[in-house]
């Protein structure tokens, strides 16, 4: 049996933090951690306030079908979308769906981000794609983002938010925070007049001096 109490900490101390660093607003955004089984997702609630967040108020899932094992709440309406990413992205066991806001803006826009700084391709594994537009909790939803992660760890998500993902949660809300630092920095450039995308020589020689 899965350690629920430490799965569920581990949710909590990323919403909270996630929250202070302005990632998102309100009630918007979700986080998830899948136990090392794959059976189990201790997930946020859905439309809760992060400011009043406690540990008893995360909830436990059955990945497969969404049913609450433990908790008082409704999970997160897109608990559909981070089971999909798991049963569809091997080796991810956390992911940190967003709101924030420069990278909701290109979200907007429709316009995915270029390679403009190394930590992208550390972090995110180059560009940062965007995934089409599906309704908000819809299986489709899910499936088009999921998609969009085949070779990258995190996305846009047309006229909605950004998804960061991680094989633990630490690692999809560090992903997350630089999603955020990547569209801040080129929203600056752009408005500066120019951004330079990095050329693919260069990408090369980062991705081997990575090793990735
Ligand atoms: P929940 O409050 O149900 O998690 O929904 C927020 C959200 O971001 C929907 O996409
Ligand atoms: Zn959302």
């Amino acid at each position: 049996m899965s350690n629920f109490a430490a799965m569920k900490e581990n949710v909590l101390e990323n919403t909270l933090l996630a929250y202070r660093e302005g990632l998102f607003a309100g009630t918007s955004g979700n986080l998830s951690l899948l136990d090392d089984t794959g059976t189990w997702m201790a997930i946020t609630p859905s439309s809760f306030r992060y400011e009043k967040m406690k540990l008893d108020d995360i909830v436990v899932v059955e990945a497969a079908t969404g049913a609450v094992v433990e908790g008082k709440h409704r999970p997160s309406s897109e608990w559909r979308m981070h089971a999909a990413i798991f049963r569809n992205v091997p080796g991810s066991r956390g992911v940190v769906h967003t709101h924030s806001p420069y990278a909701t803006a290109f979200a907007v826009a429709g316009m995915p981000i270029p390679v403009i700084l190394i930590e992208m391709i550390a972090y995110i594994g180059g560009d940062i794609p965007l995934s089409g537009f599906e309704l908000p909790g819809s299986e489709e939803l899910g499936a088009i983002v999921a998609a969009s992660l085949r070779d990258r760890n995190a996305c846009l998500m047309a006229n909605h938010g950004a998804l960061a993902l991680g094989s633990t949660l630490d690692q999809a809300h560090l992903r997350a925070i630089y999603v955020e630092d990547a569209a801040k920095i080129y929203s600056l450039a752009l408005q500066a007049g120019k951004a330079t995308v990095l050329s693919k020589a260069a990408i090369a020689a980062i991705r081997k001096k990575l090793g990735r």
